[in-house]
């Protein structure tokens, strides 16, 4: 039975084993998928161990998608860009690194929600690993301009590498002259923190509008708010997690499941009871 895993802490929380598990039932593989709880600093020593017990994949979580990153021999070229790795395997005893969050989310917007991103205006904040991993697949995807907001504006500013990117903190961005947004991704952490990062409600009102951080059962601050002040949509980041680990399986198993049933089953509870 081959063996595979998701490191990070804390861990207790992670899907990535019942979502793994379901998918490798649609394949038909026998696999096990541990929770395996790795601080930071310890990623390299731990990903030693279970290679030698006969670890054949892994997907990594906060707080080690640059750890990561930076132990990897190889990198794809959606690592690079996104200078963190959140899918890893070996290849003739080296150890390689991909990073599947910005594919997963655009396989969620386009092909789950239907959304048409070409030619359109997007407004991101934060600034952090999540933006750094969804950046190149949007302008691949040929979205117009991209916005991002940052409560420290310096770390936005830094990612505006491409002519089509522009940076802003929230005071200047409240207060500017853009034009409305098709679509607005909260990839802040806010949500998890039970907190709302400070933008004004008009920039929601009328958008399709994404939290990256998501709840299972229930809305997200971010949805709940966005909902309220008019939001054509209030998504949360279940359908990216789902499709950012059948990336990884494909990756692993040449196998792309489905992920509408996986993200239904989810969404209605079905794993809660499991040993996620
Ligand atoms: P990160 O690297 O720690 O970045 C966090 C970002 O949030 C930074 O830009 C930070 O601003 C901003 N922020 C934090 N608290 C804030 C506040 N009170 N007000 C305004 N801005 C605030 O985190 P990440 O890895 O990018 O993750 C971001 C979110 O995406 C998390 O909710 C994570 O769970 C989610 N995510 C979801 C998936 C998925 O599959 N659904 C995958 C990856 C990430 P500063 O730069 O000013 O500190």
């Amino acid at each position: 039975m081959s063996r595979f895993a998701v490191l990070g802490s804390p861990i207790a929380h992670s899907l990535s084993p019942v979502i793994h598990q379901a998918f490798a039932k649609e394949a038909k593989l026998s696999i096990t998928f541990e929770k395996i709880l790795t601080p930071a600093g310890a990623l390299k020593q731990t990903l030693d161990a279970f290679k030698v017990n006969g670890g054949q994949g892994a997907c990594v979580t906060l707080p080690l998608k640059v750890e990561a990153f930076e132990l990897c021999d190889h990198l794809t070229l959606a690592a690079k860009t996104a200078k963190a790795v959140n899918t890893l395997f070996w290849q003739a005893g080296k150890l390689w690194g991909d990073n599947t969050d910005g594919e997963g989310l655009l396989g969620y917007l386009q092909n789950d929600l239907g959304l048409v991103l070409e030619g359109r205006r997007i407004l991101i904040l934060g600034a952090g690993g999540a933006t750094r991993g969804i950046l190149d697949p949007l302008l691949k995807a040929g979205v117009q301009n991209i916005v991002i907001v940052n409560r420290t504006l310096t770390k936005a500013q830094a990612l505006c590498t491409n002519p089509h990117i522009t940076a802003y903190d929230y005071d200047t961005f409240n207060r500017s002259n853009e034009l409305p947004f098709y679509l607005v991704i909260n990839a802040t952490s806010c949500s998890l923190q039970d907190a709302l990062p400070p933008l004004e409600p008009e920039w929601v009102k009328g958008a399709y509008t994404v939290d990256l951080a998501y709840k299972q059962k229930q809305e997200t601050l971010f949805q709940q708010w966005a909902n309220k002040q008019g939001a054509l949509l209030a998504e949360d980041g279940l359908g990216m997690l789902v499709w950012q680990a059948a990336l990884g399986f494909k990756l692993w198993h040449h196998f792309l499941p489905h992920v509408k049933p996986v993200i239904q089953q989810l969404r209605q509870g079905a794993f809660q009871d499991a040993d996620q």
